[in-house]
């Protein structure tokens, strides 16, 4: 059976903002990434590689293929494919990867972690044969360990019912 497809946002999820105080050096580095800086999460970057044993994951993130020159490194995990959006990318809303997460997950059980949900992704998801799972971030904590046991245990759901048709 193949894993269920994760697609993963990086602004709000992996590259933290709009906290107060900024994040322990131990959980979070701050990088200077194309002429900008991000806190990255190392937390979100280990969440993720615990969740690649379950997932297949894809870039679904404004940084499109960008992602894949600075976030492997830093958090460990191998180049992924990624979404691109032809220039529809808008910061601070997720509708614009509708298209593009549709025609990668055809067939496909999906799970997708974002910060800027709204009411068109969540029709999407209701609206999607295949089992799908909406994972909504908040941007200053981005991928927390609830949520990834969440996503864990959805992927072994899943993988349990799989076998049980065979
Ligand atoms: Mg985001």
């Amino acid at each position: 059976m193949d894993k269920p497809i994760l697609a993963v946002d990086v602004d709000g999820v992996i590259s933290l903002f709009g906290f107060d105080d900024p994040p322990d050096r131990a959980t979070a580095r701050f990088e200077l990434i194309d002429g900008m800086v991000h806190c990255i999460s190392l937390l979100a970057g280990e969440r993720l590689r615990r969740l690649a044993e379950h997932y297949e994951l894809v870039w679904a993130t404004g940084w499109e293929d960008k992602a894949n020159d600075y976030l492997p490194n830093l958090l460990g995990l191998p180049e992924l494919p990624h979404l691109s959006f032809d220039g529809a990318a808008r910061f601070g809303s997720a509708h614009w990867k509708l298209e593009p997460l549709d025609a990668y997950g055809q067939d496909r059980a999906m799970a997708w972690i974002d910060d800027n949900f709204d009411e068109s992704c969540r029709e999407w998801a209701r609206g999607r044969p295949e089992p799908t799972l909406l994972v909504p971030t908040e941007s200053h904590l981005g991928l927390e360990e609830a949520q990834t046991e969440a996503l864990a245990a959805w992927a072994r759901g899943l993988e349990r019912e799989a076998r049980g048709h065979l």
